[in-house]
């Protein structure tokens, strides 16, 4: 199996990073986790490829906020011809069912195209529940996070788990217990907490986020072989994400923030 980063920037988009999205390409299956505005990578290679290379394609949603679902509106241009299968938590999950999340935001006035009519393409919803999902020969688990609004962390197989847009939690630590490869949101390096400037910044981000150090800390409880730092702040530049890389191997030696695109095989 080979994972993607697609995009690994938070919220806004920036020259080099995409918004949220993930690829896991095994045999002819392709696994997709979040359809930020990265989810537009599959239009051109190594995407294209990989999309050409899928006879089954899933899309999984960790939540609604738009940076992880403006995507969706592209889902016609991208999977013309193809029938994909978007899964979201079911309603005792998050709260939210299907008519109230897709379906309001992919139809009118936002989108031309309602939910499961979309132009030129078959489209399949299914719910998840909180646990042990079997999607594609894969055991999915889903767990809810606390955010902003209610999100949930994946892990599928012992592979991956991908955990964003989430506070930091003891229990993703068991959750991600022994993973070969963990992705974790993180917001701010975490030394701000040490400067009475920086309270403002550190209160907004620790009231959604996680931070770099928090991160490598739940990795190096997990057991993990490797973190990556992703839903990385727009509003920080290349030269932060490289002190967060420092700050978070000072307490796991495995983590990496790496860029757009980079892939890594996984053994499981
Ligand atoms: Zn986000
Ligand atoms: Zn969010």
């Amino acid at each position: 199996m080979r994972l993607t980063l697609l995009g690994t920037q938070g919220w806004i988009p920036t020259g080099r990073r995409e918004t949220t999205c993930l690829a896991l390409e095994d045999g002819s299956s392709l696994l997709l986790f979040d359809a930020g505005t990265g989810l537009r990578r599959l239009l051109e290679p190594p995407g294209s490829t990989m999309l050409a290379a899928a006879r089954d394609v899933h899309l999984f949603l960790s939540h609604y906020h738009l940076d992880h679902v403006c995507g969706l509106a592209y889902l016609p241009g991208i999977f013309a011809g193809r029938r994909l299968t978007v899964h979201v938590p079911e309603a005792a999950v998050n709260g939210i069912d299907v008519e109230h999340g897709l379906a309001t935001l992919i139809g009118r006035p936002f989108n031309p195209g309602r939910w499961g009519e979309q132009r030129g393409m078959e489209l399949v919803t299914q719910t998840l529940r909180e646990g042990v999902n079997e999607v594609a020969g894969h055991e999915v688990r889903v767990r809810r996070q606390k955010h902003a609004d209610p999100t949930v962390g994946y892990r599928v197989d012992d592979a991956f788990a991908f955990i964003t847009d989430t506070v930091t939690d003891p229990e993703t630590a068991r959750f991600a217990a022994g993973v070969e490869l963990l992705l974790h949101e993180a917001w701010i390096d975490g030394a701000e907490e040490s400067d009475p400037a920086k309270a403002g910044l550190v209160r907004t981000a620790y009231a959604a986020h996680t931070s770099a150090r928090q991160a490598a800390a739940l990795a190096m409880q997990a057991g993990v072989d490797e973190l990556y730092l992703i839903h990385l702040n727009p509003l920080f530049d290349e030269g932060y994400y490289a002190q967060m890389e420092q700050s978070a191997r000072a307490l796991f030696g495995g983590a990496a923030v790496r860029p757009d695109l980079h892939a890594r095989d996984l053994a499981v």
